[in-house]
């Protein structure tokens, strides 16, 4: 990123030989980032983030379904705010919106989404990867099952670019995001592929850039480092989650140990980056502030929701009652990540959990029997 703040500095919209030196630079990436997901460079517009290309995505969908008479969206209760929130909008409009149960494993499966479809569906928008619990939803099968039908296939793919395999014809996705800051790329950049043929409504009015679908002069180093750090996780996808699904079940075995404690979500069908616990007796924030106090950035549900008290939707979208809600957490295993870090987690988790219950009265009602425990062990 550092040449094209203080060498390649120029504004690729401009003539100048320096601007366009910029602008190459910008194409170069654009095509690169094609590459890592199977696309046609025209097909890939630069935003600033997974939310911005999760509501342009979305928006476009709906808004072209709305010219054809066609108000229904398909989704799921636990998408990320960036689409939840847009629907709320679309529901403001008279559009109608179906969110799919995503069940106890957080999977759901296309033939549930095939049940769902309507004459007037425009759009079905399903996280690829879920943020908080790293489930996996069967994205190749739902665009097949989509493919012949007159509707667009949205997938917030924010958790898997980079982390899993994405290829946007073989899989028959028509529009997916991107967002920098979840591959080691920078923060407040993001990527929005759009398949050619559908016309990208413009959500940031002004200049010509992007082909006139996104307003306002490129970020070329976030773009530019964007575009290495999803070069260079794509390279290393197969190995690095080949040595983290190793430490991930390592660390689930180690935290499964701890009595009443679960996994949240499927076991197999998750990134494997992720590990996700509720423990009944636990406030999640307690729990947080004592690992942090031992080295170990944890957190409970996501950092998006963090600074609000309202128990994770997704926690409560796979059936976790609120009281249980509340004592989750979250740990990404990342490729710095050792097998001596595990095992240090594995230890210093089931200390502070104790620690914590000792000291709770919800928890002595429920060794006294006076509440009843959630869990069976
Ligand atoms: C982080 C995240 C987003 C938002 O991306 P930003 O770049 O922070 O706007 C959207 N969806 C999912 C699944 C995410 O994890």
């Amino acid at each position: 990123m550092l040449p094209y703040m203080d060498e390649v500095y120029g504004n690729p919209s401009s003539l100048y030989s320096f601007g366009q030196d910029a602008k190459e630079a910008l194409e170069d990436a654009r095509a690169r980032v094609a590459a890592c997901i199977g696309a046609d460079p025209r097909e890939i517009t630069f935003t600033s983030g997974g939310s911005e290309a999760d509501n342009q995505a979305i928006f476009t969908a709906a808004h072209l379904g709305a010219k054809k008479g066609k108000k229904h969206i398909i989704s799921t209760a636990f998408e990320h705010h960036a689409v939840l929130h847009t629907l709320d909008r679309l529901k403001a409009e008279g559009f109608e919106i179906t969110l799919l149960d995503v069940h106890k494993n957080g999977v759901i499966t296309a033939d549930e989404v095939l049940a769902a479809l309507r004459d007037d569906t425009c759009l079905v928008t399903i996280m690829y990867a879920n943020n908080e619990i790293g489930t996996v939803q069967p994205i190749a099968e739902i665009g097949a099952a989509l493919k012949d039908k007159d509707v667009i296939f949205h997938t917030d793919a924010v958790q898997a670019a980079g982390h899993l395999h994405i290829d946007v014809k073989e899989q028959n996705i028509d529009m997916l995001s991107i967002s920098g800051h979840k591959f080691h790329g920078p923060k407040g950049i993001g990527v929005l592929y759009t398949r050619t043929g559908i016309r990208l409504e413009t959500i940031i009015s002004g200049g010509a850039q992007e082909r006139g679908k996104r307003a306002g002069t490129e970020n070329i180093p976030a773009i530019m480092g964007l575009a290495k750090a999803l070069e260079d996780a794509v390279a290393g996808i197969d190995e690095n989650a080949a040595k983290l699904t190793v430490l991930r079940d390592k660390l689930i075995e180690g935290l499964d140990k701890i009595p009443y404690g679960e996994l949240n979500g499927d076991a197999v069908k998750r990134l494997p980056s992720n590990v996700n616990f509720c423990f009944e007796g636990i406030e999640g924030e307690s729990l947080l502030l004592l690992l942090d106090d031992k080295g170990i950035c944890a957190s409970s549900g996501s950092a998006c929701t963090s600074g609000s008290l309202d128990p994770s939707h997704v926690l409560l979208a796979i059936g976790r009652p609120h009281e249980v809600a509340h004592g989750s957490l979250r740990l990404s295993l990342g490729e710095d990540t050792t097998e001596e870090d595990v095992d240090y987690i594995i230890t210093a988790v089931t200390d502070v959990v104790t620690y914590l219950r000792n000291m709770s009265p919800f928890w002595r009602d429920l060794v006294d029997g006076k509440r009843q425990h959630v869990f069976e062990k």
